[in-house]
């Protein structure tokens, strides 16, 4: 961290399951402050792409943090070294505040010595932060079942900033969002943005062209194109990927 810049270096990344080839050869790398889209047809591969970058699934090839191999490595050692995700689906504790959730994600990965001896000040600041982040200060102490489905997915990003995520892959954000979510969901990655890699597998065209940031295509497991979202959406090789679907 500190003045070294942070880099994700994708290589020749395979997925197999069962002969059949979810994610096929690919190459993608990004820099610290790069904000970029994933983006395909249904069954394309990019949960899968995201599920292999964080251990969830045995992968091929070569996927690095600032040089340090992440293929191979357990799914909590991939999270303590910054790279976290989140899930199409919430996954927040509904019975515990936001406060409360926040904090066992800023506690996650630490021993139970290292949690007791922790500055509490220490914490709380860098919890307040991302409450701030988030745009849930006020809703601290509110169950974090109450929120609304946008708040959950704010919240499960507040978890990966408590973390100190500095890579995070976000699985389609915005969907089921209102349009207000979704406008809010647009500053919150400009916010979160800048000093962290970010991506964001997202469906919604008009979501992505209020961002003057890189797309990638992901088909049938390999990437089709990459560009800006006027340059992908142009593309007669990425529409027909489209419309086969
Ligand atoms: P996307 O996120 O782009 O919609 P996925 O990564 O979910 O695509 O899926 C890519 C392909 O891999 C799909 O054909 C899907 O059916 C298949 N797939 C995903 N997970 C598994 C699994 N655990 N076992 C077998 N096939 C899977």
């Amino acid at each position: 961290a500190g003045m070294h810049s942070d880099y994700l270096e994708v290589r020749g990344l395979s997925v197999e399951f069962d002969g059949f080839k979810a994610v096929s050869n690919v190459d993608l790398t990004l820099f610290q402050g790069d904000l970029r889209f994933l983006i395909g047809p249904n069954g394309a591969g990019k949960t899968t792409m995201i599920d292999a970058i964080t251990g969830l699934v045995p992968a091929t090839g070569s996927v690095q943090k600032s040089g340090v191999e992440l293929l191979g490595k357990k799914v909590h050692q991939i999270a303590r070294l910054g790279v976290g995700r989140t899930f199409q689906t919430a996954s927040v504790f509904e019975e515990l505040s936001v406060l409360q959730n926040l904090d066992i994600a800023a506690g996650a990965g630490r021993s139970v010595w290292t949690m007791l001896r922790r500055r509490p000040a220490e914490v709380s600041e860098s919890i307040e932060q991302a409450l701030e982040t988030i745009g849930l200060s006020k809703l601290r102490n509110k169950p974090a079942g109450t929120l609304a489905h946008g708040q959950k997915q704010w919240l499960e990003i507040g978890m990966l900033l408590v973390q100190n995520a500095s890579v995070l892959l976000l699985d389609e954000p915005v969907a089921g969002m209102s349009q207000e979510e979704r406008e809010e969901t647009g500053n919150l990655l400009r916010r979160i943005g800048g000093e962290r890699t970010v991506v964001v597998v997202e469906h919604d065209m008009d979501f992505m062209r209020n961002f003057a940031t890189s797309v990638t295509v992901l088909a049938r497991g390999a990437i089709l194109a990459e560009g800006s979202v006027a340059e992908v959406q142009a593309d007669p090789a990425v529409q027909e990927a489209y419309l086969g679907t």
